[in-house]
């Protein structure tokens, strides 16, 4: 089955008792057992919730893997995965990942004396010199936010398996519609399930996605134990919103690539990011391991001015955090996505305050360009 058929036929399309095309929000807490002996399969809405199972495996069959989990966003996703480690382990952690993962990763783990390292994982042989023998583990974004660096998935994968060392991925730029990391070779997927797959800018949810039984016993003991569980009626606009996934994603792709296009011929703009364009680091690498550039770009203005200015007059696009929803969403990434990074780091980065990340939506293209092009010229 192809993938936009499996988005619509997840095997959880139907209510089976009552033929409901939309699949049943159940809000209960707990389950009556009618056998102490014979306990059913849910007792208690944290450990385990019709709707919320309904929207893990449909997670799960749309990334190739075979157990998923829902939780309360993309950060207690993370966090619940980087949880499943101990202290003195010592985690590889990309260095351009979204801020929000810096910041738990800097101020909250390293609490409890989990070693990190940020480094470059487009450089294979920075990967492997940072590797040490309390290493356990390598967590990495790519496209990257909100620089759209590179990362050869296989490669890693590669290296840490020679050194037992399990790969977590947040795929959230991607989707499973355009990169399906678990068939690289990755241990676990991360959504925030806030963007793309929600789709709509109306919930905050995310997702893990496994293959192997024992990682996966080990991510449910975090979820059923902290907690952080999505609710009920977000897992079924979750649901919802994911059967569109593919035809969002192919519309909001087209306005990309032609905005990132366009984009780099404008005089206002001194660089576009987006692994669209012929040029970008990586690119060939990107297509290997998925199947589109994704709907989200980077450019910067000619100087910091320009980019307030911009910032100040574009009317089309929202101006806010987050991506991936039907609207054209532009962001500040050093004042917003990646306020908690030290100057000196997001300098070093190239994450300038002349920077401007898009996530395209389902406007006109032509209604979008002459937006874009009056604010960067007013
Ligand atoms: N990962 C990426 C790439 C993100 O962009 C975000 C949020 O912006 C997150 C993770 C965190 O997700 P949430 O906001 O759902 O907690």
């Amino acid at each position: 089955m192809k993938f936009g058929t499996k988005l619509i036929h997840t095997g959880h399309e139907m209510d089976k008792s009552t033929g409901s095309l939309s699949f049943p929000i159940y809000h209960g807490s707990t389950f009556h057992q009618e056998d102490i002996d014979q306990p059913r399969e849910y007792d208690y809405a944290r450990s385990g919730n019709p709707t919320r199972k309904a929207l893990e495996e449909t997670i799960a069959l749309l990334e190739g893997g075979d157990h998923g989990y829902a939780f309360s966003s993309g950060m207690a996703a993370t966090s619940s995965v980087l949880s499943i480690l101990s202290a003195g382990d010592h985690i590889l952690v990309c260095e351009d990942v979204y801020g929000g993962t810096y910041r738990i990763s800097n101020n909250y783990f390293r609490r409890f004396h989990m070693d990190i390292t940020f480094i470059n994982a487009t450089d294979l042989d920075e990967v492997k010199n940072q590797i040490k023998s309390t290493t356990k583990a390598i967590f990495l974004e790519t496209p990257s936010n909100p620089l759209l660096k590179i990362t050869d998935i296989k490669s890693v994968v590669k290296l840490a398996q020679e050194h037992g060392l399990l790969v977590f991925i947040d795929n959230t730029f991607m989707s499973p519609y355009l990169q399906r990391p678990l068939e690289l070779g990755v241990d676990a997927v991360i959504h925030s399930a806030s963007k793309f797959l929600g789709g709509h800018s109306d919930i905050i949810g995310g997702l893990v996605v496994v293959k192997d039984m024992a990682l996966a016993k080990r991510v449910y003991a975090v979820q059923n134990g902290f907690g952080a569980i999505l609710g009920p009626q977000d897992c079924w606009l979750l649901l919802r919103g994911m059967k569109t996934l593919k035809v969002r994603m192919d519309y909001q792709q087209k306005n990309a690539v032609k905005l990132a296009e366009w984009l780099t011929r404008q005089e206002e703009v001194s660089h576009v990011y987006y692994p669209g364009l012929e040029n970008h680091p990586g690119r060939d690498i990107h297509f290997a391991q998925a199947d589109g550039p994704g709907a989200v770009l980077s450019f910067t203005t000619r100087d910091r001015e320009r980019a307030k200015k911009f910032m100040k007059t574009v009317q089309l696009a929202a101006v806010a955090v987050s991506l991936g929803g039907v609207e054209t969403i532009v962001s500040y990434p050093v004042k917003m996505s990646h306020a908690s990074m030290p100057v000196q780091e997001r300098e070093r980065l190239g994450i300038t305050d002349n920077l401007i990340r898009v996530s395209v939506g389902l406007e006109e293209i032509d209604d979008l360009i002459a937006d874009f092009k009056r604010a960067l010229t007013i």
